[in-house]
C-alpha cells in the first residue's frame, strides 16, 4: 500500500527531531520510506503563542494495516520523546497517517484521509512536492486540486531539499 504521512516539531530542534523520525522510519520493518519532501516552516495554527513549525511530508510502501501503522507510529513518537500535550499545541514531534491507498476510514480513534489535511496550507505544500496528483479519495480532487482551491493562511517555508529515495 503507498501511503502519505505528515511530519512536523516545534519543540527543541524540529528540523533535527523530523529527520530523525524519517530515519527512524527507515529502521521499521515491513515500511520503505519512498520520498520525503522539503522541510518547511510553518506558522502556528490555532495556538499562534507558540514557535513556528518544521512540517514536511514523506511517501512509504507498507504491508501494515492502517491500525498497525497507527500504532508504530504513536511507538516511533514516544521513542522520540513526545510528551502529552493539548490539543494544538507544542510537540516535540507529531506523525499523521495522511492517506492510505484511497482508503476511507471513520473509526474511534483513526480517521483517513486525516481529517484536517485539505484545510492546512503546513500539510498540502510538503505533499503537493511529492503527491501532487495523488487523489483524495473523500473529495476526488488531487492534492495539487486541493492547495489551489485552499483559502487558510499560513506561512510555509522551505528550508532545506527533500530526498528521493
Ligand atoms: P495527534 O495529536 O495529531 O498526534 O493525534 C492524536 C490522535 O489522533 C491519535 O492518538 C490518533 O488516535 C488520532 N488519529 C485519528 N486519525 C489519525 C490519523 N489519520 N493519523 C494520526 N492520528 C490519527
Amino acid at each position: 500500500m503507498i501511503v502519505y504521512l505528515g511530519i512536523g516539531a516545534n519543540v527543541g530542534d524540529p528540523l533535527a527531531a523530523c529527520e530523525r523520525a524519517v530515519g527512524a522510519m527507515r529502521e521499521i520493518p515491513l515500511m520503505e520510506v519512498v520520498s520525503v519532501s522539503s522541510w518547511y516552516r510553518t506558522s502556528p495554527v490555532g495556538d499562534e503563542g507558540q514557535p513556528d513549525f518544521v512540517n514536511g511530508a514523506a511517501e512509504i510502501k507498507t504491508g501494515l494495516s492502517p491500525r498497525g501503522l497507527l500504532t508504530i507510529l504513536k511507538n516511533l513518537e514516544a521513542e522520540l520523546g513526545r510528551k502529552p500535550s493539548r490539543r494544538w499545541g507544542p510537540r516535540e514531534i507529531d506523525l499523521d497517517i495522511l492517506l492510505y491507498g484511497q482508503e476511507v476510514i471513520r473509526e474511534e480513534g483513526l480517521t483517513i484521509p486525516h481529517p484536517e489535511m485539505h484545510r492546512r496550507r503546513f500539510v498540502l505544500v510538503p505533499l503537493c512536492e511529492i503527491a501532487p496528483y495523488v487523489i483524495h479519495p473523500a473529495f476526488g480532487v488531487s492534492v495539487r486540486g486541493l492547495l489551489d482551491r485552499l483559502d487558510a493562511e499560513g506561512r510555509v517555508e522551505r528550508i532545506a531539499r527533500g530526498v528521493r529515495c
